[in-house]
């Protein structure tokens, strides 16, 4: 496998993991709209209902018709109250009005409703100070939606404002797409679990927390596995075990031509390699797979690599296999200082994004070099992403930015 000749670029190595998502698209499951929270929709929804479903009030006042209203101060009959809630048999004559909150369906014959702050009350009678426009503080049936009107649409994700929307339709329960069931694995003899002391050449294991704080963020309940120690016929059998019983298997380490990456070779035997290495940098080692009934993303050790595959392919991957279609807003960011490269890759580099005085955005690449340098991911809040070819950017350019936190 060490000679495995294929570099892709880094866009073709994306249309791969869409489209074997794609193939593997998670089944629908419909919910409690309390558990759709977050989720990627299944079917477009059309509206059962209107909204408002029924003529109201948009503000506390009177419901009257504009017909009795004078050039100067009307005064009128107050014949009975409709509050928000149940509609009450009224029905606003020639000289009457009705007094109306917020939401309170208008009463039959009242075509406008006066704010209570331009009346004046006289015992059972109104007096309307300011006179309304004709069908002033009305909310009509049907302006926001019209029964049969798609207000939802397959694919995108359902933000609290969608589920709102859904609950304001009426809808008990939404179809959604399951969330994948995710295994994240650390490899390598030199890893230890914070907390336990280190003996010469060993180091902590970051990458873990890293991925399941990253997974997590994606809205999905990772499990994290033993840690697999640099011994082929043992991460033959935590893989293949996980094959068995997850949707996606993230490994991190171990993916590379050295002679203790194991990844590669197992994913060749048992299951299929849909690509290995990538032209980026870093995390050029990457590998995307497939092993029984799980697609396996296998992630380089250094962490900032782990940061850019994960932000490059694992989102990509966990949106089709969501069936996700709403795409993610591209950012993009003007450059603080130059950057220049002569290689081809596409390069990921740690970035202050901020916004500046005048509502620019703008991205403040970290100086550290090398994909070993945590701090530097911590000391950020984005990758900036550098296009394919040498590239000499001035300070000013505008580049894409994948923010992360
Ligand atoms: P590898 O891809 O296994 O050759 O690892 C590349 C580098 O990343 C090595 O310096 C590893 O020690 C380091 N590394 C691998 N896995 C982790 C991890 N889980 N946490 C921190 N560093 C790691
Ligand atoms: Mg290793």
């Amino acid at each position: 496998m060490s000679d495995y000749p294929i570099q892709l670029v880094f866009d073709d190595a994306v249309a791969i993991i869409r489209d074997v998502a794609a193939r593997h698209r998670l089944e629908t499951e419909t919910l409690p709209l309390s558990r759709t929270h977050g989720r990627i929709l299944a079917t477009d929804i059309d509206a059962p209902i209107a909204l408002p479903p029924f003529d109201n009030s948009a503000m506390d006042g009177f419901a009257l018709r504009h017909a009795d209203l004078r050039a100067d101060e009307t005064t009128l009959r107050l014949i009975g109250e409709q509050f928000a809630g149940r509609a009450r048999d009224l029905a606003v004559g020639e000289g009457e009005c009705v007094r109306i909150t917020t939401g309170a369906p208008m009463p039959a014959g009242a075509d406008t409703v006066v704010i209570k702050e331009n009346t004046r009350l006289d015992g059972d009678r109104v007096v309307i100070v300011t006179s309304p426009e004709l069908g002033a503080n009305l909310r009509r049936t049907g302006e926001d939606v019209s029964p049969g009107e798609r207000v939802l649409h397959a694919g995108y994700r359902l933000t609290p404002a969608r589920v709102s929307l859904a609950a304001s339709l009426g809808l008990a329960s939404l179809p959604v797409v399951r969330k994948p069931t995710v295994a994240v694995f650390s490899s390598g003899d030199e890893l230890i679990e914070p907390g336990l002391s280190l003996a010469p050449g060993e180091i902590y294991d970051s990458n873990r927390e890293l991925l399941m704080g990253l997974l997590r963020a994606e809205g999905l309940e990772p499990t994290a596995w033993p840690r697999l120690p640099d011994d082929p016929r043992q991460v033959e059998i935590a893989l293949r075990d996980a094959g068995c019983a997850f949707d996606l298997i993230i490994t991190c380490g171990a993916v590379s031509a050295g002679e203790k990456d194991h990844i590669p070779a197992v994913i060749a035997q048992f299951g299929q390699v849909h690509f290995w290495k990538v032209r980026m940098k870093p995390g050029m080692p990457v590998l995307f797979g497939s092993l029984d009934q799980a697609r396996v993303l296998a992630l380089p050790g250094n962490p900032v690599s782990v940061f850019a595959t994960f932000l490059g392919f694992g989102r990509a991957l966990i949106d089709a296999l969501q069936g996700r279609l709403e795409p993610r807003s591209v950012e993009r960011a003007q450059l603080v200082a130059p950057l220049e490269k002569s290689h081809a890759r596409r390069e990921f580099l740690r970035a202050n994004v901020f916004c500046d005085e005048h509502g620019t955005l703008r991205a403040d690449p970290n100086p550290a070099v090398g994909s070993h340098r945590l701090r530097a991911v911590g000391d950020s809040n984005a990758l900036i992403v550098i296009p394919d070819g040498p590239q000499r950017l001035a300070a000013g350019a505008v580049v894409e930015v994948l923010r992360y936190a």
